[in-house]
């Protein structure tokens, strides 16, 4: 992990947020490389659920809800993690993660668990004396419940069908730390499924599986990625899983039942039901959610492509830059000038994200590509202003192909599809 945060940083992934005073435990920033990075990542996402699958769209609601949302979820009451303090050392433990009463870091007593609001108010108005509380949204989730029903007035959609989003959460989390895997400010990717209640354990089942087969897609090591099932389920579930990378949670898949959307029709008064078009019958759909962290799946992802050496085997798809362009040598005008009109052309006629290099020599130039997990690598020399062929070299094999210029469009788009 620690090489992982040194390499973050060094190489402009995810910096320390508010480093210059000091940091704030919880939040971290995503530089040049890592934007690129979460960028891609986030549309693949996006792509694979609104267009390799039907029946999904997609929404993107705000930060902040009426409070009563919050209420209603039960987060106002509820949303708190029991946690244990050693009696020597005062550090905090999540009474969930200890295995005894004994303090993990000194081995001190641990007093009773007791509980935190970890749901981040804020206030809304300019009167002092006439603010109203509100709260940062503890999970992205709550506003697709609240836009179920526009989406189904305003489109032609019915159950079963999906809502997608990705947005922001916030949790005071008490004990935030790993680098980004448990943050205070964060993102969420969340499907809520509506079906029948008669199809929820299909469709549950569906989804579970099929979530498991898209981290499969990106991730190289797939004996690190497991299920876990839950014993301890919240009254309305019958089942629940994670999907956990090196044992640990990176999205959850929930049996939600008729939870939220009953809850949401009881507070704000509301029929929240669906009146099905060619039966007629009436009922509130039932929910499979798959809710997931985009920065839990940046860090395992991180992981899952770093080699000791300083190789990130990045999946070509997410990598930051796909292709980097080197001239040999940087003060021959004439290589200069045919490496710079490839590089261009592969960023603006092919849309492919390039990065340009001419310090040192190649070798350091690879070195520092395969460091932040750059697939190819093409270098224009002097054979080029030859015969019109350049080297291409792969990241994970370290080989190098001669090819003609004009084969390279073909070549790169073919990798990529
Ligand atoms: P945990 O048990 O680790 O606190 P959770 O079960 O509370 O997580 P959910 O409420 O199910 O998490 O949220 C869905 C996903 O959001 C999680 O699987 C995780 O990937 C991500 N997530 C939750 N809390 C955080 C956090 N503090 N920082 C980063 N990602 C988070």
């Amino acid at each position: 992990m620690e090489k992982i945060v040194s390499l973050c940083k060094r190489r402009g992934f995810i910096y320390p947020n508010s480093e210059i005073y000091g940091g704030l435990q919880g939040f971290y920033d995503y530089g040049p490389l890592g934007v690129e990075m979460k960028n891609n990542l986030k549309r693949l996402w996006w792509k694979w659920f609104t267009m390799e699958h039907e029946n999904i769209v997609g929404i993107d609601g705000t930060i902040i809800d009426h409070p009563r949302v919050w209420e209603a979820s039960g987060h106002t009451q509820s949303f708190v993690d029991p946690l244990s303090e050693c009696k020597k050392c005062h550090h905090r433990f999540k009474s969930d993660d200890l295995q005894s009463n004994l303090c993990p870091d000194c081995g001190g007593e641990l007093t009773e668990p007791k509980n935190f609001n970890i749901l981040m108010g804020t206030e809304l108005g300019v009167i002092e004396g006439e603010k109203t509380k509100a709260y940062l949204r503890g999970e992205a989730c709550q506003t697709i419940y609240l836009n179920y029903k526009n989406v189904l007035d305003s489109t032609r959609i019915k159950v079963p069908f999906g809502i997608v989003q990705i947005g922001k959460a916030f949790r005071n989390e008490v004990t935030p730390g790993n680098f980004i895997f448990r943050q205070r400010e964060f993102e969420q990717w969340d499907l809520q499924w509506f079906t029948h209640p008669s199809e929820m354990d299909k469709w549950f089942e569906f989804w579970k599986e099929e979530r498991m087969k898209w981290y499969h897609s990106l991730f190289n090591d797939h004996s690190r990625l497991t299920f876990y099932k839950h014993e301890k389920l919240v009254h309305y579930a019958k089942k629940a899983f994670d999907i956990q990378f090196d044992g640990k949670e990176m999205e959850g898949i929930h049996w939600r039942q008729d939870w939220d959307l009953g809850r949401h029709s009881q507070y704000s008064g509301q029929q929240l039901d669906y009146t099905d078009p060619e039966t007629n019958e009436k009922y509130i759909p039932w929910i499979v959610e798959t809710s997931g962290g985009v920065d839990r799946t940046f860090l395992f992802l991180l992981m899952d492509a770093y080699i000791e050496e300083g190789d990130l085997r990045l999946n070509p798809k997410i990598a930051p830059y796909k292709v980097a362009v080197f001239p040999l040598v940087k003060n021959k005008p004439e290589l200069v000038a045919k490496a710079q009109g490839i590089y261009k052309h592969l960023k603006l006629d092919l849309s492919i994200p390039s990065v340009w290099d001419d310090r040192g020599n190649i070798g350091k130039r690879y070195y520092a590509q395969d460091e932040v997990g750059t697939p190819w690598c093409v270098t224009v020399d002097y054979q080029t202003l030859e015969d019109n062929t350049v080297t291409v070299r792969d990241r994970d094999t370290a080989k190098q192909e001669r090819m003609a210029v004009s084969t390279l469009d073909s070549y790169f788009t073919d990798k990529l599809k």
